[in-house]
């Protein structure tokens, strides 16, 4: 018995050892990522393009579902070609469907394929019940305490006004591209984008022209990103999930009186459909860009981190619990279920014979709008109900996910390397969608990564109310692209 106990306790020891001595390995083999390069010279910003963006902020130029305000939209086109004469001069430009537009700064070696940057020109509405909580007006642009304030400084006008500042810039310097640069910015992305950055792609495409790589608006640099990780993160997203909303009907023949209810009703079998999408989600998975991000990030944590993120061979369950505790991470390591409208039923004594149900679905990278439909059908199993994807034009297979070994993704590294030198440079999986979905097959590699550090409690601002941009941040912005354009068109 003691010999057994002996045998036992040694083996345990054994193991432990063994175990031990992987993460160990695993650790010591978990590298850093970032690569280190001597700082740049920072290019100055006058404090007249600060003026300028808070100036674009003033013009409204909301995006409605069903008409344009080609007021609004008329007077950014003319403030952008009052307020850039030199780049006006310089780059070929041309309008689509009236209000978007496009820039083409033609490079010196016809050879290099271009690189194309993505930004909208519109904003969404303000609710009216919230302007009282705005703390400058919404339309405003005004400038103070080190911000300029309101709709548009944090979705996108800052990306399109900043861009157009560092090609003016750079053309002050007399700087001209080896590789040629686009600009194409959509004046209805809020709206789903098909005027504007669809017709742009649909025209790139007919011209035949192939992008060494896009870069979109998308995620951002997040201060207090993870525990265990001082610096901030600059989050390049190398793809974006898909989108599906599928309905759900029941018919059944028996209705009837409530007074005399039969053992199922139609409102008690789509209930328990619906329950079972709630307690059964899509399982979570911890690859493709998530995994990627914890590569990157997880070397430049503190202990015990490290040794956590450098093991998820072990693990990984933990970090998949830690990770489903709050809704935002949840969403990057499985496909969302959320229903949203239910309908049925018409007077309280008597009993429905159709219901139905909405549900949208955000699908992770490696499943499809069929995969989760199938599945939808699979788990409720129930030929009663049918399932059928809705004819909404935002559903989508979620994007390809873009290399991080290739020249788009290393250019983006080195810039922000370069201008966010605090920073730690990592990819990750966009939750939500942007114009980029249309460009797809026009560039092997798309990005998605607006230049501007931010909090968590930031986030909020974009679509929100007190949106703002700092100074600083804007004038990072136009550092970035400046940068980007002389680190991609050398
Ligand atoms: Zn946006």
């Amino acid at each position: 018995m003691k010999k057994l106990r002996r045998l036992l306790l040694r083996t345990l020891l054994f193991t432990f050892a063994i175990l031990l001595g992987l993460i160990g390995l695993q650790s010591l083999r978990f590298s850093s990522r970032q690569i280190s390069l001597p700082a740049v010279e920072v290019l100055p910003v006058a404090d007249r393009a600060v003026q300028r963006f808070a100036a674009s902020v003033r013009i409204p130029t909301i995006s409605h579902p069903d008409w344009v305000d080609s007021l609004a939209f008329e007077q950014l086109h003319a403030f952008l070609d009052s307020n850039f004469v030199d780049l006006h001069r310089e780059l070929e430009h041309y309008r689509v469907n009236a209000f978007s537009r496009v820039y083409h700064w033609p490079g010196k070696n016809s050879q290099l394929r271009p690189i194309l940057f993505l930004a909208h020109l519109d904003v969404v509405p303000v609710e009216e019940s919230t302007r009282a909580e705005w703390q400058q007006p919404p339309f405003g642009g005004v400038e103070a305490e080190g911000f300029v304030w309101g709709r548009g400084t944090m979705d996108d006008k800052m990306n399109a006004l900043g861009m157009l500042e560092a090609i003016q810039a750079l053309l002050a310097e007399g700087y001209h591209p080896e590789r040629s640069v686009y600009l194409a910015f959509g004046h209805d992305e809020e709206v789903g984008g098909a005027f504007g950055a669809q017709a742009i792609a649909r025209r790139f495409r007919q011209q035949g022209i192939e992008f060494e790589y896009i870069l979109d608006e998308g995620l951002l640099i997040l201060e207090e990103a993870l525990p265990g990780l001082a610096a901030p993160v600059t989050l390049i997203g190398t793809a974006e999930k898909g989108y599906l909303t599928l309905e759900l009907q029941l018919a059944i023949e028996e209705g009837g009186h409530s007074s005399m209810p039969p053992t199922e009703t139609a409102i008690g079998i789509m209930s328990s459909a619906l329950h079972r999408l709630d307690t059964e989600p899509f399982p979570a998975r911890i690859d493709g860009p998530t995994a990627e991000l914890f590569r990157y990030v997880g070397p430049e944590m503190d202990q015990p981190y490290q040794a956590l993120f450098a093991n998820l061979w072990l693990f990984g369950g933990l970090l998949k619990k830690q990770l489903a505790a709050k809704p935002s991470t949840y969403a990057t390591i499985r496909t969302t279920t959320a229903p949203t409208i239910i309908s049925g039923g018409m007077t309280e004594n008597l009993l429905p014979t159709r219901v139905t149900a909405t549900v949208n679905f955000r699908i992770l990278p490696g499943e499809s709008m069929t995969s989760v439909t199938q599945g939808v059908r699979d788990l409720i199993a129930d030929p009663r109900i049918t399932v059928t994807p809705t004819e909404s034009l935002a559903n989508r297979d979620p994007s390809p996910v873009s290399s991080t070994s290739d020249f788009g993704f290393w250019v983006l590294q080195k810039t922000a390397r370069e201008v966010f030198p605090h920073t730690v440079i990592a990819p990750a999986l966009m939750v939500g969608g942007t114009d980029s979905r249309h460009y797809t097959g026009l560039a092997e590699n798309v990005y998605r990564f607006s230049p501007v550090q931010v909090q968590h409690r930031d986030l909020p601002r974009i679509h929100g109310t007190n949106e703002r941009l700092s100074v600083e941040n804007y004038r990072g912005l136009i550092r970035f692209y400046a940068q980007l354009i002389r680190n991609s068109c050398k």
